[in-house]
């Protein structure tokens, strides 16, 4: 399944979750409207970390499908509930994320700037894979490291160097 994953190139991946959208709306009898599948696909083109505002924009300016704030929230609400989305609580920011197929995920967040930057680790993938659980299917992760940036460290050491060649 993992090496299924890398090779799927992002139209595989489109076409995939808009089967996971049919199959849920068609379960439930709720209708399909090109609102849902319009939102889908430009949840899926945009670049990794988005907020409502950005996913919005794309819409009515790339896809000449403006959609009211409301509907995106509720749409977007159902596609977390479908696992096709992810909602992160950055600092002072709410950003989403695609995520097909509980897709794990590890972020590093520094605490000066907020900057996000996702990386990867296969030794974590690797234990929490080998990680038993009880009574719970797991299919993913998401995973946030706090510390400072290196621009910030640097900012933060320039700083102090100033305020010691003042004192002396
Ligand atoms: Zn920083
Ligand atoms: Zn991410």
């Amino acid at each position: 399944m993992r090496f299924m994953k890398t090779i799927e190139k992002k139209g595989d991946v489109l076409h995939a979750v808009e089967q996971i959208l049919n199959g849920y709306l068609e379960m439930n009898k709720h209708r399909k409207t090109p609102e849902r599948y319009a939102i889908l696909k430009a949840v899926y083109s945009m670049e990794k970390h988005f907020t409502l505002e950005e996913l919005g924009a794309k819409l009515s300016e790339d896809y000449k499908f403006p959609v009211s704030r409301a509907t995106l929230y509720n749409t977007l609400n159902l596609f977390m509930e479908l696992r096709l989305v992810i909602r992160h609580r950055f600092q002072g920011s709410t950003k989403y994320e695609a995520c097909y197929e509980g897709e794990s995920h590890c972020h590093q967040i520094c605490t000066v700037c907020g900057k996000v930057t996702e990386i990867k680790s296969p030794e974590i993938t690797k234990a929490i894979d080998l990680m038993h659980l009880k009574r719970f299917r797991k299919d993913g992760y998401t995973l946030y490291i706090y510390g400072i940036c290196s621009v910030c460290q640097a900012a933060i050491t320039r700083q102090k160097r100033t305020k010691t060649n003042k004192n002396t």
